[in-house]
C-alpha cells in the first residue's frame, strides 16, 4: 500500500522507506558544486566501486543520466546505435536531437535485442570518407523497460563489437539491480561490459530521487562540466544522496522478492476468465497480459480499480503491464486478483 492505495502502475511509484526518511534528516551536507558535500561523494564513491567503475556522478533523474552521458561521450552529429524501442528514443522527449546533437541509428529489437550482426553492419566503416558521419556510441538497456533482460554473454559480444571499432558502450541500467537478480549475478559482472552505466535509484529501490552515472574518471569529469552546462549542478544535495545510499546499498537485496510476487501474479491471473497472460514475458517485476473475453474494455477497468483503490494502467499497444515493488504484498496481489475475477 502507498497512501492507502494499491499501486500497480510502476515501481516508480515507491515512496522512500522510514529508514531512508531518517538518514535523510541526519545527513552531512555542503555545497556539492564546490565538491564539498560528504554525504553526495559517498554515495558517488559508494556506486562507483558497485560497478567497478572509476568515479560516480549524482543526477536528478535517468534522464538526465542518459542524455548527459550521450553529450560526455559524442560530438554533434555523430551517431549513436540503439535499439528502435528504447527508453532515450521513446521516452525522452526527443533530448538526444536537443542536446547533445546525435544521430541516432536506430536497430530494430528481435526477440528483445539488437542484433549482433545489423549492430556491427550499421557502424561506419571508414572515417576518411566524407559523406559519412561517425559511429560514437552504442547503448542499450538492461534490464529494458519490457522487463526484459539481456545474457551476460550477449553484453559480451555487444563490447567485443564496439571494442573492434574502438567505440565506446553505455548500459542504461535503470533497472540494472532488476537485471543482475534475475541473471543470478553481482551488478559488477554486468558492468565490465560497458565504459558507462546510468542506474536509476527512485525506481524499485525507492529513494525518492536520483541517478547515478558512473563511469572512468576522465570520463565523469567531462561529464561533471557537462551536468553544470545542463543546469545540475545542485548544492546541498546530500539530503537526497542519503536516500541514495541506502539505495545502492540496502534495496537490492529485496528485489527476489518483488520478482517472486511478479510470478505469483502471473499463477493467480491466470485464473481470471477473459484475460490472456504473457507467462513467459514475466522475468523481472513486470507482468503483462491482454484483455481478450473480458467484461470490460481497459478504461473502464482502469476506472473500475480507482473505484476500489487500485490504481493501474490503461493499455499500451493491447498489453497491460502490472507491476510489482516494495508497496505491493502477496495478500494485495490476492485482492487484485479476487476484484478482477468479480468485475462485470
Ligand atoms: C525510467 C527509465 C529511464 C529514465 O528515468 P527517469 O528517472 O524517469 O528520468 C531511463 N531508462 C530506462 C530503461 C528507464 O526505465
Amino acid at each position: 500500500m502507498i497512501n492507502g492505495k494499491i499501486d500497480l502502475r510502476s515501481d516508480t511509484v515507491t515512496v522512500p522507506t522510514n529508514a531512508m526518511r531518517e538518514a535523510m534528516s541526519q545527513a552531512v551536507v555542503g555545497d556539492d558544486v564546490y565538491g564539498d558535500d560528504a554525504t553526495v561523494n559517498e554515495l558517488e564513491q559508494l556506486a562507483a566501486n558497485m560497478f567497478g567503475k572509476e568515479a560516480g556522478l549524482f543526477l536528478p533523474t535517468g534522464t538526465m543520466s542518459n542524455q548527459l552521458a550521450l553529450f560526455t561521450h559524442i560530438q554533434r552529429g555523430e551517431d549513436v546505435i540503439l535499439p528502435d524501442n528504447c527508453h532515450i528514443i521513446c521516452h525522452e522527449g526527443g533530448a538526444s536531437a536537443i542536446i547533445a546533437g546525435a544521430q541516432l541509428r536506430s536497430i530494430p529489437n528481435v526477440n528483445g535485442e539488437m542484433p549482433l550482426d545489423l549492430v556491427e553492419h550499421y557502424i561506419r566503416k571508414d572515417p576518411e570518407d566524407i559523406h559519412q558521419t561517425k559511429t560514437a556510441l552504442i547503448t542499450y538497456e538492461n534490464a529494458d523497460s519490457d522487463g526484459q533482460v539481456r545474457s551476460l554473454e550477449y553484453m559480451k559480444s555487444i563490447k567485443e563489437i564496439a571494442d573492434k571499432y574502438e567505440i565506446p558502450v553505455h548500459l542504461d541500467g535503470a533497472r540494472i539491480f532488476n537485471g543482475a537478480t534475475y541473471l543470478g549475478v553481482g551488478v559488477k559482472e554486468m558492468a565490465q561490459y560497458a565504459d558507462t552505466i546510468s542506474v536509476c535509484m527512485s525506481k524499485g529501490l525507492c529513494a525518492p530521487v536520483g541517478s547515478i552515472l558512473v563511469g572512468s574518471r576522465k570520463f565523469i569529469a567531462l561529464a561533471r562540466r557537462k551536468r553544470k552546462i545542463l543546469g545540475g549542478g545542485m548544492r546541498q544535495v546530500g539530503i537526497l544522496a542519503a536516500a541514495g545510499i541506502l539505495a545502492l546499498g540496502e534495496m537490492p537485496k529485496r528485489l527476489q522478492e518483488d520478482h517472486d510476487n511478479a510470478k505469483y501474479l502471473v499463477t493467480r491471473l491466470k485464473e481470471v476468465k477473459g484475460l490472456e497472460v504473457f507467462e513467459e514475458r514475466q522475468k523481472i517485476n513486470m507482468v503483462f497480459f491482454r484483455l481478450k473475453d473480458y467484461p470490460l474494455d481497459s478504461a473502464a477497468l482502469v476506472r473500475y480499480m480507482a473505484d476500489h483503490d487500485v490504481c493501474i494502467n490503461g493499455e499500451d499497444n493491447g498489453l497491460m503491464r502490472f507491476v510489482t515493488h516494495c508497496y505491493v504484498s502477496k495478500e494485495e496481489i490476492d485482492q487484485v486478483v479476487e476484484l478482477l475475477k468479480d468485475a462485470r
